[in-house]
């Protein structure tokens, strides 16, 4: 069928030339032909020939500025052109070649030679647009992964990255300049501290990254800052059994895992003054007993209540009131070490909890707090003071059980005895001397 055939364009200006090799390729080809140059590219205009056979000496317009004209043009670069010529000297042949010819017949011309050549290159061809088929197929799919994505072959030399990956670290790494350099030298060392959370993930990547063809798959989360999660995968690529090098994915998981942290930071924490809450205070204070039991370190506790609230929410109504918890809550949270907890126990009531604490860093702490909660000064220039009761492990007799409600019972009491004693002061527990904040 006609339609199946390779389509063979011949330009010659000696319509004996062209009947000539058009006989002896007409039963294998589609012949079209021209005369001159002109024609010629009125004919390409219009037609997209598989090759071009072209003469060399031509009037006006000869084979070689024919096919400068073929060659710039981006419509027609990809045709195979060869030279059929009587021009049998070397640099006629080499002129023809550099101007971009796939091959160059002399005459006298030998049908059979002719048609094996053409075959070959129509052969080539094919082969070169499937290659390149492929290759625009892979680099479609490679961009169309939602990972971002890094390939580097058996030497650890990037091959490839795709865009999804320089969103992901392009403001890092210069993923520009990335292909061609070895892997370790794109996450190099004075990276990875920074993206280093001490984890096991992140070690395992660095193992990956400094060996990768000698581990073989990794797979984890690495935190590159309190905000921004990346999911790795990393694995050789084999085939038949030898490696070919290998591909390093990455994720951006930070929406679900900020979504989850804040979901979890909303499961602990009081929502008017973002201190923790009454619930995780149970978990934490056991964590702190079984700590302080286990490193014979004393704990503390202090019991803060602010004093005569319900005057301040009498007076200037309840959205006021809540103005001065965040308040109190805000200096108390300063007021404490890092080691330390604050936790709204109650309504204005809070607890701390102080690891590892003396006594005189205990009534420290209770002083700091009185002295900086009564400094503040709210809306409307409200003062409010604060009593504290506070106690320790210390402070538990040797008849009562060691349990952390025994300890807040005790600081609860010498709460009690602050109140009792005219506010805006501290009792500690087994002691009635009011310490009182200067
Ligand atoms: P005392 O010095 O003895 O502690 O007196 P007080 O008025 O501070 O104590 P009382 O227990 O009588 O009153 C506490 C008030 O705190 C009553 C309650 O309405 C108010 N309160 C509790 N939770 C909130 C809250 O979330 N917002 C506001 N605005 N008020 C609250
Ligand atoms: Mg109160
Ligand atoms: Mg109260």
């Amino acid at each position: 069928m006609l339609e199946n055939k390779a389509q063979i364009f011949i330009v010659d200006d000696s319509p004996i030339n062209i009947n000539f090799l058009g006989s002896a390729l007409e039963d294998d080809y589609d012949i079209r032909a021209s005369t001159s140059g002109k024609d010629a590219l009125l004919f390409l205009e219009e037609n997209t020939p598989d090759l071009i056979l072209l003469d060399v000496m031509m009037p006006n317009m000869d084979g070689y500025q024919l096919i400068k004209k073929i060659k710039n043009n981006n419509k027609y670069i990809n045709i195979p052109v060869i030279f059929v010529t009587s021009l049998d000297d070397s640099s006629s042949e080499l002129k023809g070649f550099k101007l971009g010819a796939v091959d160059y017949i002399t005459k006298p011309i030998s049908p059979e030679l002719v048609k094996i050549r053409i075959k070959n290159h129509l052969l080539l061809k094919q082969q070169h647009q499937q290659i390149f088929k492929q290759h625009t197929l892979f680099e479609s799919v490679f961009e169309a992964i939602s990972d971002g994505v890094i390939v580097y072959d058996e030497e650890n030399r990037v091959t490839a990255i795709n865009s999804n990956m320089t969103n992901l670290w392009g403001n890092i790494i210069d993923t520009d300049g990335v292909v061609g350099k070895l892997i370790q030298d794109v996450f190099t060392d004075d990276l990875l501290p920074v993206i280093d959370h001490d984890k096991e993930d992140i070690r395992a990547l660095s193992r990956y990254i400094m060996e990768p063809l000698t581990v073989s798959t990794v797979d984890g989360i690495i935190a590159l800052d309190d905000e921004k999660y990346y999911h790795y995968f990393g694995a050789p690529l084999e085939r038949e059994d030898v490696t070919q090098g290998g591909v390093l994915c990455f994720k951006d998981l930070s929406k679900e895992i900020n979504l989850q942290k804040s979901l979890e930071d909303m499961a602990i924490r009081d929502e008017l003054t973002s201190l923790y809450n009454r619930r995780y205070f149970n978990t934490i204070a056991e964590r702190e007993m079984f700590n302080s039991k286990r490193y014979g370190t004393m704990l503390g506790v202090l019991m803060v209540d602010i004093d005569y609230f319900k005057k301040v929410n009498d007076t200037w109504g309840h959205s006021i009131g809540d103005a001065v918890l965040v308040a109190v809550a805000k200096t108390m949270n300063e007021q404490i070490r890092n080691v330390d907890f604050c936790f709204r126990y109650g309504g204005e009531e809070f607890i701390i909890l102080l690891p590892n604490i003396t006594e005189s860093g205990l009534i420290d702490a209770g002083k700091r707090i009185m002295r900086n909660i009564k400094m503040l000064k709210i809306e409307k220039d409200i003062q409010v003071t604060v009593s504290i009761g506070g106690s320790s492990t210390e402070s538990l007799s040797s008849n009562d059980r060691d349990t952390m409600d025994n300890v807040v019972n005790l600081a609860d009491d010498a709460l009690y005895s602050a109140k009792g004693n005219g506010r805006d002061r501290m009792y500690l527990a087994g002691n009635n001397q009011a310490i009182i904040n200067n």
